[in-house]
């Protein structure tokens, strides 16, 4: 596991960094660490040394969407942190528990991407605006009818989970890019994570922490080029991607 620290509050943990790298983060808060994502399986004994390393208890565990590699080691973490919340999404939280259906008014693209259905269950659901310590939650669905990012209100470093990508270059979800098309291929609705970027965008984040890649300081002229970019791919108009 690769630990890279940001500032006082974000802790960057990162798997197979060369190979296929997925990320999760701790975030500290008073009294102990806000985990977000949990990473591909068996990442567990890394993720609570780690937080252990750094001097506090995981408190509460956050997820971005119920993919595996942000998911897998949900079960395994609940169980060694018992008392620790469980928190992700009202709508994420029925593919958590296996329910991939569409409701009839949502957009009907296909749910793509591994989703990995868990045994623990939530102990609260979120809407957008919610507060996690420091953080508030933020709708960004497009990657996944129900994806979250979270948003550092003491910093505005914003954990994005796979709203974008940094990993083969700077992209909104939906864009390929082919040195790691991955979360692409992943990636439910292209128009919709376009708007949730910039959603995400406005909120005029300071650092740029994802699910796939490095994190990225001072990120808006490059969520920028990836808006462009993702709004040609998408022949949008050119006024309206402005
Ligand atoms: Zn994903």
């Amino acid at each position: 596991m690769k630990i890279t620290t940001y500032g006082a509050n974000l802790i960057q943990l990162t798997r197979y960094p060369l190979l296929f790298p997925a990320n999760c983060y701790l975030v500290r808060e008073d009294d102990g660490f806000t985990l977000i994502d949990t990473g591909l399986p068996g990442s567990t004994a890394a993720i609570l040394a780690a937080a252990q390393a750094h001097g506090a208890p995981i408190r509460r565990i956050v997820l971005t969407h119920a993919h595996m590699d942000h998911v897998a080691s949900l079960d395994a973490l609940h169980a060694a942190l018992p008392a620790a919340e469980v928190l992700i999404g009202a709508r994420e939280a029925r593919f958590l528990a296996g329910d991939r259906s569409l409701d009839a008014d949502e957009l009907q693209g296909k749910p793509r991407g591994s989703y990995q259905t868990c045994k623990t269950k939530p102990t609260r659901t979120l809407a957008p605006g919610d507060r996690i310590g420091s953080l508030e939650a933020i709708a960004a669905p497009g990657h996944t009818p129900g994806h979250m990012a979270f948003l550092d209100l003491r910093d505005h470093a914003l954990i994005a989970g796979d709203a974008f990508q940094t990993r083969g270059g700077v992209a909104v979800a939906g864009t390929i890019k082919p040195l790691f098309p991955f979360p692409a291929m992943g990636t439910w609705h292209a128009p919709t994570a376009l708007a949730s970027a910039r959603a995400l965008r406005a909120r005029k984040p300071t650092l740029l922490a994802i699910g796939h890649g490095v994190v990225l300081a001072a990120p808006l002229s490059a969520i920028d080029q990836a808006i462009a970019e993702a709004a040609h791919h998408l022949k949008e108009d050119v006024a309206h991607a402005a």
